[in-house]
């Protein structure tokens, strides 16, 4: 399967870390609002997402984080959480807050990717307020890329940590027969949605002992020829989806009840109809989940 760089990521952005231990000049510094984890759209017919708020409201609060740079420029996000509502529409007016998952019709690439890291980076911060060895509280350190234990007993550094997830195409290639892949099959008013199965990696594994592990847990399936395909970063809060196809000798499988309800194997050929009759969605359109199957329908076709 050919690779392709996923949504969320943006090779090209430049973050500039040999920056971070420098001082900001902050005439030429543009700061993207982030509220609860969302951002300002404006209201009206085609909305705008903002990327940058007056330096006046930025003050109200010290919970910035350094992006990178874009255009000679240094972009920061601003958490305005803890500011009241009177005091932000002071300064920004005629919004409402959307996700970023929500703002993708708004927005670009470039700029869905620069979102995320934001909202991924405060998501860190939020959740770190507190030394996870001794409990005293830490400060933001590298413009918002590490945060510091106070306790000068304990004192230790924190830096933002991702989980990493496997995510699976499970296919089978029987004599004579077109291949076929397995789905999780999500039921909705139209039909079902599909999408892969996935699960994160725990201590002591290699991703390809999660793949195996993993598979055998949600649909009891025996898995070998574990291929990489891309990786997605995915801050929902704070995933690193890791994509792979693997295939199986046998077309039995049973679902753990829990997190799968319904799982079917299907032909490319089929996969397409059912789409055409709009029977079925491929996942989301964001996720590496619609790349990969996608990708396998293109190329068993
Ligand atoms: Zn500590």
């Amino acid at each position: 399967m050919k690779h392709k760089e996923q949504f969320y990521s943006n090779k090209d952005f430049n973050r500039a870390a040999e920056l971070r231990e420098v001082v900001t000049d902050t005439t030429n510094v543009s700061f993207i609002p982030i509220f609860k984890g969302d951002f300002f759209v404006t209201k009206g017919e085609v909305g705008t997402v903002l990327m940058q708020v007056p330096l006046e409201l930025v003050a109200h609060t010290n919970k910035h984080y350094f992006l990178g740079v874009v255009a000679n420029q240094e972009v920061w996000c601003v958490d305005l959480s803890e500011i009241t509502y009177e005091i932000i529409t002071q300064y920004i007016q005629n919004v409402t807050l959307l996700s970023v998952r929500d703002c993708l019709h708004l927005i670009n690439e470039q700029d869905a990717s620069l979102l995320a890291y934001a909202k991924g980076l405060v998501s860190w911060h939020n959740t770190h307020q507190f030394c996870n060895n001794c409990g005293a509280s830490t400060v933001i350190e590298e413009k918002g890329h590490r945060r510091k234990c106070t306790n000068s007993t304990c004192g230790i550094p924190h830096f933002p940590r991702i989980n990493p997830a496997v995510i699976v195409l499970i296919t089978y290639n029987g004599k004579n027969k077109p291949p076929l892949c397995l789905l999780n099959m999500h039921q909705k008013d139209y039909g079902y949605m599909c999408s892969l199965f996935s699960g994160f990696s725990e201590i002591g594994e290699s991703l390809e002992d999660t793949v195996i592990r993993e598979m055998k847990e949600e649909v009891n399936v025996s898995v070998s020829d574990i291929t990489y395909v891309a990786s997605q970063p995915w801050v929902f809060p704070a995933s690193m989806m890791l994509g792979f196809t693997a295939k199986t000798k046998s077309k039995e499988f049973t679902i753990d009840n829990k997190e799968i309800k319904k799982a079917q194997w299907f032909s490319a050929a089929e996969i397409k109809k059912l789409v055409q009759a709009e029977k079925l969605v491929i996942s989301r359109k964001d996720s590496i989940s619609h790349f990969i199957i996608t990708e396998w329908v293109k190329q068993n076709s």
